[in-house]
């Protein structure tokens, strides 16, 4: 495969932006060697500067579940643009952005938009510990919920309740109001709990975690957790930046039958475009200015542009409730040729499937939280990873992380990624 036009410009990028990228991930680091810079991208393929094509099974980390520049967003941008871009006063547009939302997601009574996933989830924690007066959270081991400096903790070893930071820059006192639970088990919720009586504002989840790889939240822990935070009176959020949109209409907490009081959004809900929402019971949303006094702001939340390729997106999810269907046959058509091809090289490697996100484990364990996630062979994986790429399939360039299928995703083009995986899988050992 010729890739001698991104080799150089990642050699530019390097010199002008950190690592040559605007996000880690890209930049191959766990994988090895050089990005694909993307010049084009419909349906499910992605055409990298060399003219070298692929299927593309990131779908820009989430958002693009129609495929690339499905013509329906692609129209409701061009009518937008006409109108202008941004006006920093409201429009008509955020208020029907904001009652899809609510109708599609029952547990939302009222939302706020905001630029990103991560604003999302750094918001609705304040808004929590506005609201609760209280100051620590607990989130889990292995979630990821962007890169809010409170976020970017993890379990403190033996005695330490309280978390260490997991990057230079993040304080001591983040540290010491995040405390990080193991997933998929209640009694560490519990004992974090009584050793900080009263203390704690929020517990965050993502009830499905794409972010260590798939991994489901089982129906009897996610059950608890609702109950201890609602006698605790602990905001629960659900994390949806991922699985909002993707995995039902309304989120993983339809399929888990499970109504947090906060949830936050990202990815699908921009249609392709910079967007992440946060919302909930109506008492907690309205604590948030300038309606209440926990104060959070964006000169360009709820942009025009945003906010029409984001409504054509979920317009589309309403009229078209069978997409998930088709996701879901999609998606466990391709994860039974991949299980066919680990066994013909005799293994039982791991595929964690929720719809249309799954994770190849390279490890025969099963796989439910982040310590039996990270038994497996990420360099395994990255041979695994360059042996698909060669054959035009773009997979995560990272172990652990979530495949996406979209709808723009054909039979010939699962019946090919599933021969390439008969090929990549057997030839990863030598
Ligand atoms: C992607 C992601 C985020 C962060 O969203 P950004 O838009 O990248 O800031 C937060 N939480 C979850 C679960 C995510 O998958």
């Amino acid at each position: 495969m010729n890739t001698k036009k991104s080799e150089q410009l990642f050699d530019e990028a390097k010199k002008y932006i950190p690592g040559g990228v605007n996000s880690p991930v890209r930049a191959f680091k766990s994988v090895g060697g050089t990005p694909h810079f993307i010049s084009s991208g419909i349906g499910s393929k992605m055409i990298d500067a060399d003219g070298n094509e692929f299927i593309d099974y990131i779908g820009s980390w989430g958002p693009h579940i129609f495929g690339h520049n499905p013509e329906f967003i692609k129209n409701a941008l061009m009518a937008a643009i006409e109108n202008g871009t941004s006006f920093g006063a409201p429009t008509e547009i955020e208020i029907k952005m904001a009652k899809l939302i609510t109708e599609l997601v029952p547990s939302v009574e009222m939302v706020r938009m905001v630029n990103s996933g991560t604003e999302a989830t750094m918001s609705a924690i304040r808004a929590a510990r506005g609201c609760t007066g209280k100051e620590k959270i607990i989130k889990f081991e292995g979630c990821y919920h962007g890169h809010g400096d409170f976020f970017l903790i993890k379990a403190g070893s033996g005695a330490l309740t309280f978390g260490v930071p997991t990057s230079p820059g993040v304080t001591k006192g983040n540290a010491a109001d995040t405390l990080v639970a193991d997933f998929n088990n209640i009694d560490s919720v519990k004992n974090l709990i009584s050793q900080n009586k009263n203390e704690i504002a929020a517990v965050i989840i993502e009830p499905v975690v794409g972010n260590m790889g798939t991994v489901r939240s089982n129906d009897l822990f996610i059950r608890e957790l609702r109950n201890i935070c609602s006698d605790e009176k602990i905001v629960l959020i659900f994390d949806e930046v991922m699985t909002g949109f993707r995995l039902a209409k309304g989120g993983a907490q339809e399929i888990l039958g499970i109504q947090p009081d906060l949830s936050t959004f990202g990815k699908i809900i921009g249609g392709g475009l910079p967007v992440g929402a946060y919302g909930g019971k109506k008492e907690i949303m309205e604590m948030v200015s300038p309606s209440g006094p926990v104060y959070q702001a964006g000169t360009l939340s709820g942009n025009p542009l945003a906010m029409n390729a984001g409504y054509a997106s979920l317009s589309y999810i309403k009229e078209n409730p069978g997409i998930y269907k088709i996701l879901e046959d999609k998606s466990s058509y391709l994860a039974a040729g991949i299980n066919d091809a680990i066994k013909s090289c005799g293994k039982k490697f791991q595929i964690n499937r929720v719809g249309s996100m799954m994770t190849l484990f390279f490890t025969e364990e099963p796989v439910n939280d982040f310590n039996s996630a990270i038994k497996s062979d990420a360099k395994l994986y990255a041979k695994y990873f360059h042996e698909m790429l060669n054959r035009g399939i773009y997979l995560p360039p990272a172990q652990f992380e979530a495949f996406f299928v979209s709808t723009a995703h054909s039979k010939e083009d699962l019946d090919k990624t599933i021969a390439a995986n008969f090929e990549s899988i057997k030839k990863a050992y030598n």
